[in-house]
């Protein structure tokens, strides 16, 4: 199984296993039976796989957490209950003890929030740039508790596209590890293993299920990173949850080895915070990842023409979109992104904040939505919305001003979304 299509389809699940059912069966069963007191305990200890409880693991997630891995090209996976708790648990999971976290100001509103001002409380800093592709500056910001460098592979709301392969080398050069939110792009779009990435976080609500109807997040590792290199004392330091046999505490780098980070994801965050992914949601995610190459080709497809149309629509100033092809980041799109850079663009308009208004009220297709992803278009106002906690400073440098307006591009058809955002434009001035 090679292509991304098939596996999208069929990764990750053993029919021989599952009574031979067709389809992913839901596992609504908080516990499992143990079998052996020696079973339990390896299963407890994390020596072997298998099932003992669902805050830790579940049949029906570990089938999604398998195809995201194998969609990604990643060693292993863990599905969290959205979004955000898969960019806090690998935050917090890198930083742990006095970590910092190099970061792109181009983040997702909460994401910002979390390293501006929640993660600190936790001893967790962050250090921004404002250009995650200028090296120099990323460099510039390298010291010795620095654990990783953090950045959206396509940016929302701007599409900018991060410049994966130096970034990794860079990392790489100075034992820290590449963080990246892959949401935008979906691994249909891009694979930001195979251009260095140690870790990769999603969204699992936007494209990959991709019907707006369930929240979820996964956490892939690519366990190609050295994390017994000396800058993390975590994963160096023995530990009791998981002792040997004998009850000798390990640690997770020596235990675990190329496979530490995502095991102490599962073992210590998914078992002390909890935020696990319900096996329902799990189904509605391989539900709707059998048609990801499907939805998002031809939402790309609208995107474009969508995005086209408006760099010829009065009162629309800038559109942000760089799959367009005549951005500063042409290249960056055709290496890594040639398929296109995903359903969202952003565009800004003239006038003041009631015209930006008179848009969101006057769609009548576009849902006043949110989310981004969905198989329904969706418009909202990044500054007063999603990037609302955002200061202001990081907000502009995201571009994220009060004139800008997003879209998120669904399956319906171009010319009825075009003639939509026509007439809300025409009539909001
Ligand atoms: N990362 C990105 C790029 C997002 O756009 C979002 C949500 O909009 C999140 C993370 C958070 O995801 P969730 O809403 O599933 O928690």
């Amino acid at each position: 199984m090679t292509d991304l299509t098939t596996k999208a389809i069929h990764a990750g699940y053993d029919r021989a296993a599952n009574a031979r059912a067709a389809n992913v069966p839901i596992y609504a069963s908080a516990a499992f039976d143990l079998e052996n007191a020696e079973r339990g305990r390896a299963l407890a200890a994390g020596e072997l796989d298998g099932f003992e409880y669902s805050r830790v693991a579940n049949p029906t997630v570990d089938v999604l957490e398998r195809r995201l891995a194998a969609l990604e090209g990643g060693i292993g996976a863990v599905a969290v209950s959205s979004g955000m708790a898969a960019v806090s648990y690998a935050l917090m999971c890198v930083g742990e003890s006095g970590g910092r976290i190099i970061a792109s100001k181009n983040l997702y509103g909460a994401s910002v929030d979390a390293l501006v001002d929640f993660l600190p409380e936790f001893g967790i800093h962050a250090d921004f740039v404002t250009d995650i592709n200028d090296l120099a500056e990323v460099e510039s910001k390298i010291g010795p508790d620095t654990r990783a460098i953090y950045t959206e592979t396509v940016a929302n709301p701007s599409t900018e596209i991060a410049d994966l392969e130096p970034l990794a080398d860079l990392a790489h050069r100075h034992g820290i590890a590449l963080i990246v939110d892959n949401t935008v792009p979906t691994p249909y779009l891009l694979r930001p293993i195979e251009f260095g990435a140690d870790i990769v976080v999603h969204s699992t609500t936007k494209g990959i299920t991709g019907h707006g109807n369930a929240i979820g997040g996964a956490i892939i590792d690519a366990g190609h990173f050295d994390w017994a290199n000396g800058r993390f004392p975590q994963f160096t330091r023995p530990q009791q949850v998981i002792a040997d046999a004998d009850g000798k505490p390990r640690t997770f780098a020596g235990a675990f080895g190329s496979e530490a980070f995502i095991r102490r994801i599962r073992i210590k965050y998914l078992r002390t915070f909890g935020a696990v992914q319900s096996p329902f949601n799990a189904y509605l995610t391989l539900v709707g990842l059998e048609t990801l190459p499907e939805r998002v080709s031809r939402q790309v497809a609208t995107a474009t023409t969508v995005a086209r149309h408006l760099t010829r629509t009065p009162h629309v100033l800038t559109v942000n979109y760089s799959g367009l092809g005549d951005t500063p980041q042409y290249a960056l799109a055709a290496k890594y992104l040639p398929h296109g850079v995903g359903q969202i663009l952003s565009f800004t308009v003239d006038g003041d904040r009631a015209n930006v208004q008179r848009i969101l009220d006057g769609t009548k297709l576009f849902s006043y939505v949110p989310n981004i992803g969905d198989a329904r278009s969706l418009i909202v106002d990044p500054a007063n919305i999603t990037h609302r906690e955002v200061p202001d400073d990081v907000r502009r440098a995201a571009g994220v001003t009060s004139n800008l307006i997003r879209l998120s591009i669904g399956l319906e058809s171009a010319d009825d979304l075009i003639a939509d955002l026509d007439q809300a434009i025409a009539n909001a001035y």
